[in-house]
């Protein structure tokens, strides 16, 4: 079936070109317009194969009908049948993009320029299809069907570009499979295609009108959020979580998953598309070592971050400036409510960024070799003050957190013997702190310097206990005085019945090894009442007293006295 559509004031004419083409045992189905409006209304109506126009008409004009054609985006061969045409007309009308064009009076010719015609455009649209497959395989990843990495690329430098005109932050989430290669084995190889196509279809659900989601990776997927700030990223970050609870389903089969997600925000974590790519990348590894589900960008945490070198740098000049200083946290016993000891806690402000919290600046020391230093500059200040109190009469002895670092330091032994012969003071009037957690990574290793230390006369505590996931009995092999109690069972062990248990169990069990216990986060006076119950022997937090700085410390201790 050929569908013609003849531009033609004679309906003479149209039937000798329709005469033409039905001896050629065309199955025809025509159309003849002689204006602008219909000619349109035609080309709107339905799908045309071929456009036979005459030249010139009264109300109309065959180069007018082409331009019309080409307005619509319409790629319909397109042939002009004219009474009289000069050689100029006629290149004017090849020009313009007409595939052929014939006299009226050579009509026998036409059914050859049809054909040609359609061959010729039967071939562009051969090539226009693999161009097609083409930009196609380019840009989009042909298993889920979603946009693939080159067209976030794209996307990302068009939304540096918006997210500047309007003032606007966006979001880039990169987001993994947990286990995906145990859900693909398991699965078979299909179904685990059709796996991944459910998790696309279920990010796609999960997109607002200029956001995309990309798939970037074996089982990882990146989504652009546009425009987005950081709490509407966290919070999109959870909702999407939060979709993925429910399990998908693959052949009639409920899959579970996990996912994890790291994001990075622009302009704040990168002004560049592969800067910003890279941040989420390490959000996303960051989540990963945290066993978090979701984590944003920290430069202080990414270890090729320029911030987190430059801060290595800072932390080392505020170390030599004494700018690091301590604040005191002061313990108490439990059954006459006498203060029993102080814990040191590093403080650092820096002079551009403020308040650098702990938690961020020691894993930074850990990692750059600077904890030695700090750590000898922490000890010399708490025995300074130990001794200072001393001389008031007060007996306090001082906590100093160790990291596992500084065990692996053959001669702190005896840099602390020295620091406390230099400053005359007992050893028992300092203790020291080691994370449970950071024990168990090499404990054999610690046991040695325990010992040295153990046999000086300091008191050694196991802080954060119950996080760490060793045994008491085993603990009770090394030469340690206490456990600390780790504050998130503590804080919450009021209401919550599991950490009540676990408080009690591990006070229980402590003592029948021979170890006293410490509960630290004491935020009320029934979690202090509660742990009296207990058993507990000492305890810290803020209900007894925050940590304070130097002169405050020692005001609060002279009204104990
Ligand atoms: P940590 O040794 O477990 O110290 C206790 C942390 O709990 C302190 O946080 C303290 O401020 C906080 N805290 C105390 N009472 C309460 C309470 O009632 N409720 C709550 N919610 N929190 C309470 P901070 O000072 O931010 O210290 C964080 C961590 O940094 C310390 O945890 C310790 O592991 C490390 N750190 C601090 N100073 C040093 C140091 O000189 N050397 C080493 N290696 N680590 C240190
Ligand atoms: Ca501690
Ligand atoms: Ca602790």
């Amino acid at each position: 079936m050929l569908r013609v559509l003849m531009v033609e004031d004679s309906a003479d004419d149209a039937e000798l070109i329709l005469h033409e083409l039905r001896r050629d045992d065309y199955a025809l189905q025509a159309e003849r317009v002689d204006t602008a409006e219909a000619m349109r209304r035609a080309l709107d109506g339905q799908a045309w194969d071929i456009v036979i126009s005459d030249y010139a008409m009264p109300r109309f004009s065959g180069l007018d009908a082409l331009r019309i054609v080409q307005e619509k985006g319409l790629d319909i061969p397109f042939i002009i049948v004219t009474g009289a045409i000069g050689e100029d007309m006629a290149v004017a009308a090849i020009k313009a993009g007409a595939q052929d064009y014939l006299m009226k009076d050579r009509m026998s010719r036409l059914v050859t320029a049809v054909k040609h015609a359609l061959d010729e455009a039967e071939a562009r649209r051969a090539h226009r299809r693999t161009e097609e497959r083409v930009h196609y395989l380019a840009y989009f990843d042909p298993l889920t069907d979603l946009p693939n990495l080159a067209q976030l690329q794209e996307r990302l430098v068009q939304a540096y570009a918006d997210a500047q005109r309007d003032r606007q932050g966006f979001a880039l989430l990169m987001l993994n499979i947990n286990r995906f290669r145990e859900v693909n084995e398991a699965l078979g190889h299909d179904n685990g295609d059709m796996f991944l196509q459910q998790v696309a279809r279920r990010l796609q659900s999960q997109l607002h009108h200029s956001d995309m989601a990309a798939r970037v990776g074996a089982d990882e997927f990146a989504l652009l959020l546009y425009p987005c700030g950081r709490e509407d990223a966290l919070a999109r970050g959870r909702a999407i979580l939060a979709a993925f609870e429910q399990p998908l389903d693959v052949a009639g089969f409920p899959i579970e998953l996990s996912l994890r997600l790291g994001i990075a925000l622009a302009p704040d974590h990168g002004d560049s598309t592969g800067q910003l790519l890279q941040h989420a990348d390490v959000a996303l590894s960051l989540a990963r070592r945290d066993g978090a589900p979701l984590s944003l960008y920290d430069p202080l945490r990414d270890p090729s971050s320029p911030k987190r070198l430059l801060l290595i740098g800072d932390l080392r000049a505020a170390i030599g400036n004494n700018q690091i200083v301590l604040h005191f946290q002061p313990k108490v016993r439990l059954r006459d409510g006498t203060v029993c000891g102080v814990e040191a806690l590093a403080r650092w402000e820096h002079p551009e960024l403020g308040h650098v919290p702990p938690d961020e600046f020691i894993p930074l020391a850990e990692k750059s070799g600077l904890i030695h230093p700090l750590t000898l500059s922490v000890l010399e200040t708490a025995v300074q003050k130990a001794r200072i109190w001393h001389e008031r009469g007060w007996r306090v002895p001082v906590a100093v957190n160790l990291s596992m670092r500084n065990m692996l330091d053959p001669a702190l032994v005896r840099k602390v013997e020295t620091l406390l012969i230099g400053h005359a003071m007992e050893a028992d009037m300092l203790e020291f702190e080691i994370t449970e957690s950071e024990l168990m990574e090499d404990p054999l290793r610690a046991l040695g310097i325990l010992g040295e230390l153990s046999d000086l006369g300091i008191r050694l505590y196991i802080d954060d206990f119950g996080t760490g996931y060793s045994s008491l009995a085993y603990l009770q092999k090394l030469p340690v005085t206490a456990v600390k109690i780790d504050k998130s069972f503590v804080l919450d062990m009021i209401s919550n019945a599991d950490s009540a248990t676990i408080v009690r169990s591990t006070i229980d069990l402590a003592h029948t090894l021979g170890l006293k216990v410490v509960a630290e986060g004491v935020e009320n006076r029934e979690t202090l009442e509660r742990l009296t119950g207990f058993g507990c022997d000492e305890a810290q937090g803020y209900f007894i007293g925050r940590q304070m700085h130097e002169e405050k410390i020692a005001r609060w201790l002279k009204t104990r006295h």
